[in-house]
């Protein structure tokens, strides 16, 4: 019978509890059991059937799936296939939330991914002489059309093609583990070469399943081609930028420099306080456990206002979408911006 988690990889945990003051549910709770240490306990409950798999429900739901725990582990945990192995055993059947079914059949039928991009400016389709594809993702390109074209705008080497699915982070994250290796692998395929993407949680699962020398994360790529930005005015003055970074990108593909070396050349660059810790979009988090979400992002929220900020660099849709519904909640001016659509801002004459 197949084992419900890793044995290898809860065998890494040593319980030291350097993850505890990195985690969120732990900073906002004081409680074991909703740190990663308190979680890996649970699953070796389950694994060792002391504890029903049914017990790991609300952990499994409450975490926020961030892996701000992996970079501070002593022992290399790679929590984060942990947490995918636990909503795999425990969102099955009526435990699946009806909004993760929901959004598994918008991307998982042909009739859903045609709605996403129903009326959805999205960069037009081209097919150029270079193997790298640019990505559009499922719901930025319904949400946020303009990345892609930024993306367009300013790589005339890049082909787009419509026609391309759901990368499986989607299902990797919510319960479907082999649905979102094999979405990933589909995709690998579809787009052969490169695969180029604006979205950090993308990024970091396809590259997982088909090789990180497939994919490149829009800020890692550009840095790459070491062309020389101008700076945005206004009113006389270089912006006041921060950045908001793609929990996956930074914890998972340790990409952080590369953003922040794009924004400093953009305007003058302000280092938010909690720039790396979750902003509480955590994919489906923000519409399955709203409180939590909202906890989690305040104070963020109060500090991007006391920094009086003209823009606040995204790498991840997710991200864009909470902090522009958060500030807005909060009566705050700073716009939420994707970093591709600055970058292409800087270049308009
Ligand atoms: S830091 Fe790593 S080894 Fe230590 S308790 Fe946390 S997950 Fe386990
Ligand atoms: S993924 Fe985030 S919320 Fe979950 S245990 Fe790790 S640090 Fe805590």
């Amino acid at each position: 019978m197949r084992e419900k988690f890793s044995q290898d990889k809860l065998d890494r945990c040593i319980s030291c509890g350097y993850c505890l003051p990195a985690c969120p549910t732990y900073k906002l709770t004081g409680n074991e059991e909703s740190s990663p240490r308190g979680r890996i306990t649970l699953m070796r409950a389950v694994q060792n059937d002391k504890l029903p798999a049914i017990d790991l429900l609300s952990e499994s739901s409450f975490c926020l799936g961030c892996r701000a725990c992996e970079p501070v582990c002593p022992a290399g945990v790679e929590y984060g296939v942990l947490l995918e192995e636990m909503r795999e055993i425990t969102w099955q059947g009526k435990n699946r939330p009806l909004i993760v079914r929901g959004l598994f059949f918008i991307v998982d039928t042909k009739i859903g991914m045609w709605a996403l991009g129903l009326f959805s400016p999205i960069a037009r389709k081209r097919k150029a002489q270079n193997d790298l594809h640019l990505m559009y993702g499922c719901f930025e390109r319904r949400l946020f059309p303009s990345v892609s074209r930024a993306v367009a705008k300013l790589a005339p080497e890049v082909s787009c093609s419509s026609d391309q699915g759901c990368c499986g982070a989607l299902h990797a994250h919510n319960g479907e583990l082999e649905k979102g290796k094999e979405l990933a692998r589909a995709l690998g395929e579809k787009l052969p070469g490169t695969i180029l993407t604006t979205a950090g949680g993308c990024a970091a699962h396809l590259s997982s399943v088909i090789g990180k020398d497939r994919v490149q994360e829009f800020s890692e790529w550009w840095v790459k081609r070491e062309i020389t930005l101008k700076p945005i005015i206004k009113k006389g003055k270089k912006i006041r930028v921060g950045l908001q970074d793609s929990c996956h990108l930074r914890n998972g593909m340790g990409v952080f420099a590369e953003p922040r070396t794009i924004l400093k050349e953009l305007g003058h660059y302000v280092e938010i306080p909690g720039a790396a810790d979750c902003c509480g979009a955590a994919g489906s988090y923000a519409l399955l456990q709203k409180k939590n979400s909202r906890k989690v992002v305040s104070q963020k929220i109060e500090e991007i206002k006391a920094l009086e900020l003209d823009y606040i660099a995204t790498v991840n849709p997710g991200c864009t979408r909470q902090l522009v519904t958060e500030l807005r909640r909060a009566r705050v001016k700073t716009k939420v911006i994707h970093l591709a659509e600055l970058v292409a801002l800087s270049q308009e004459k």
